[in-house]
């Protein structure tokens, strides 16, 4: 039996603009009051984990400890089976530059790597997603999800976020970034582990 969220108030514990208004719309339906992180003044904490679940716990119990409110975090990233499941839990740290990060020279690195090593096509990928939610008390749920798809090139459209551009989801023309951001939110990989938390936290 999942604890259930008693609200009003969730603390989304990003400092991932794309994410936090992703996460806004899917908690659009709900009697929620969300609040990100950077409102809040949060630093980022470490992701010195290994896998999704590791991380997305470090950033949920981090958030409720200093808050003191319920705090939904996100790890995500996208594996490529040709390059042997990367960037996945780096996924972030393949855009990272000295100004900042900058996901056109991430999704230019996945293409150069994938060429140099004559991946074949199609050039098969998943997004993972996994929601956590903790409480104060030390409590947590873990939620994952996925979409299936393949990495495509050059790069196509400019909705969404991150690797959108390159990543094609199975059973659809259109790149992530190519779609309506409501048509994203039906299907993908945080679509699919937020319908899973809100069975679980909130009905
Ligand atoms: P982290 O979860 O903050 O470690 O970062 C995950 C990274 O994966 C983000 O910075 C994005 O680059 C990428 N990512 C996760 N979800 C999506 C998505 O829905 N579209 C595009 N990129 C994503």
């Amino acid at each position: 039996m999942t604890r259930k969220f008693e609200g009003p108030k969730l603390l989304v514990a990003t400092h991932n603009a794309g994410k936090l208004e992703e996460i806004a719309d899917l908690l659009s339906p709900y009697k929620v009051e969300v609040v990100g992180a950077a409102a809040m003044g949060l630093p980022e904490p470490e992701e010195t984990g290994t896998t999704f679940v590791e991380n997305a716990r470090i950033k949920a119990h981090a958030a409720a400890k200093a808050t003191g409110l319920p705090s939904l975090s996100d790890d995500s990233g996208i594996e490529i089976d040709a390059l042997d499941k990367a960037p996945g839990v780096y996924t972030a740290d393949w855009a990272e530059t000295e100004t900042g990060r900058d996901f056109v020279m991430a999704m230019k690195k996945v293409h150069e790597k994938l060429e140099e090593i004559g991946a074949p096509q199609p050039r098969t990928a998943r997004f993972c997603c996994t929601l956590v939610l903790a409480w104060p008390d030390g409590h947590d749920e873990v939620f994952p999800g996925v979409m299936e798809g393949q990495v495509v090139w050059p790069m196509r459209g400019d909705q969404g976020h991150g690797y959108d551009p390159i990543f094609q989801p199975d059973g659809f023309d259109v790149t992530f970034g190519e779609m309506d951001r409501w048509e994203k939110n039906r299907i993908s990989h945080r679509a699919d582990a937020f319908a899973k938390f809100v069975t679980g936290c909130f009905d």
